[in-house]
């Protein structure tokens, strides 16, 4: 068993070294009460324990002497007069003898164990299983690689057009990350967001993503494009975990962009999270002044009493909901809904993944104020923007040489 004592550098650090070590004699006594005759205790360093235990016939008894472990720790410590509570998280690796394995593998299988239930959520035990250590090395890789992608510069932003349904230009561009592999080649989001978001990296790479977003937006304003927003996806743990108000601040000012020419997009799942801190990271990004988004919306996540408490600009209706409004009763008329719901709202309606005419023209008559999809333009490299943007802006130019 590896048992690691939570918070211990908690104490050592706000208590002091001698609170410290009086805290691991603690632990070292109680934890000999548990244990069998026989089966021996070490402490491996630092604030981390290991116990040997041999004759094991089954896991119940691994387990019910676990339980004692934890629950004795958990029992308050008194320290310099002040009483504090810590928690453990223990691992456990077993070996049959029939196994081809070292006393260092297993110790270190049981370390993998240990760290698993502490990501777990601290205070409770969990056994070794072999795919523990392929899923380690499976995620010091993915990090590794994407470490390396940033550095490198193998990061690329695409942007999508989204056009307004009434003067047919473009109002905006969503920017898309693709990660330009060298040897996998160009690879989409799809295939490693969830890796990004898993690993904590979002938070890097999405730093990255709204600065070169905003800093490209300031490129094509020099060069003369018609103005544009530029809106950036923000997942949950970027919204929740990284400082997204000063990220945000930060591309603002290096780019030197109006912040009203920026826009975030919040996917709806993000809701479900704690709802008073969203609440109040979206009413600091509001007063910078950047607009606001919920994107994939039409599953319902959350109360529409709380949709109105939110202040959001834009509702950006989910494809899978789009590609059905032609063939599917139900989908037009969830579309209705949400238009009314925006309507009333005033909050302005976009439709996603529209791929045909009849789509565009049924979205017309449902009042939705833009369409984003293949059909209005497919995302597409920096350099393309300008031209999409200008093509779209032809009959302004038209309108203007006219009226000379
Ligand atoms: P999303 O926000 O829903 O972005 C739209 C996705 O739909 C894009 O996929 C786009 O290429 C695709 N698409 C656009 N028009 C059509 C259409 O007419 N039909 C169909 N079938 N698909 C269409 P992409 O670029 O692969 O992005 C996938 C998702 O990855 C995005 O979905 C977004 O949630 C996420 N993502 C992309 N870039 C970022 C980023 O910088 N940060 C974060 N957090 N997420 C990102
Ligand atoms: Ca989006």
């Amino acid at each position: 068993m590896f048992i690691d004592v939570d918070r211990f550098k908690l104490v050592n650090d706000s208590m002091g070294h001698d609170a410290g070590d009086e805290l691991l004699r603690i632990v070292a006594k109680r934890l000999q009460y548990p244990i069998r005759k026989g089966d021996q205790l070490f402490r491996w360093g630092g604030d981390e324990f290991t116990v040997l235990l041999e004759n094991v016939t089954d896991t119940n008894m691994v387990e019910n002497m676990v339980r004692r472990i934890i629950d004795t720790l958990a029992e308050p410590i008194k320290l310099k007069e002040r009483e504090v509570l810590v928690t453990t998280s223990v691992g456990i690796a077993m070996y049959s003898g029939e196994e081809d394995l070292n006393s260092v593998q297993l110790i270190s299988n049981a370390d993998a164990a240990m760290y698993r239930a502490k990501r777990a959520g601290r205070n409770g035990y969990k056994f070794y299983d072999s795919a523990m250590n392929d899923k380690a090395f499976e995620r010091l890789t993915v990090e590794t690689s994407f470490k390396q992608a940033l550095r490198n510069g193998e990061f690329r932003l695409y942007y999508q057009p989204r056009l307004s349904v009434f003067s047919g230009k473009v109002t905006a561009v969503e920017a898309l990350l693709r990660w330009q592999h060298p040897q996998h080649g160009l690879i989409t989001p799809d295939k490693f967001i969830h890796l990004l978001e898993d690993s904590g990296l979002i938070t890097e790479v999405g730093e990255w993503v709204l600065k070169s977003a905003c800093k490209q937006l300031k490129k094509w304003q020099l060069a003369g494009m018609p103005s544009v927003r530029v809106s950036v996806n923000v997942s949950a743990k970027q919204l929740l975990f990284a400082n997204i108000v000063d990220q945000v601040n930060r591309a603002i000012s290096e780019a030197n962009i109006d912040p009203h020419s920026l826009e975030l997009e919040f996917a709806e799942n993000l809701f479900v999270e704690d709802k008073k801190r969203v609440l109040q990271v979206m009413r600091q990004l509001k007063e910078i002044g950047v607009a606001l988004s919920i994107d994939d919306f039409g599953f319902g996540y959350w109360p529409l009493s709380y949709l109105q408490s939110l202040p959001i600009d834009y509702i950006k209706i989910s494809h899978e909901i789009v590609h059905g409004i032609t063939e599917n009763k139900g989908d037009l008329v969830t579309t209705r809904a949400i238009a009314r719901l925006a309507h009333s709202m005033n909050i302005r309606l976009v439709a996603k993944g529209v791929e045909n005419q009849g789509q565009v023209e049924l979205l017309k008559k449902t009042c939705c104020h833009e369409l984003q999809g293949y059909q209005v333009g497919k995302p597409s490299k920096p350099m393309q923007i300008p031209l999409i943007v200008a093509a779209r802006d032809v009959p302004r130019v038209r309108k203007l040489a006219l009226l000379q």
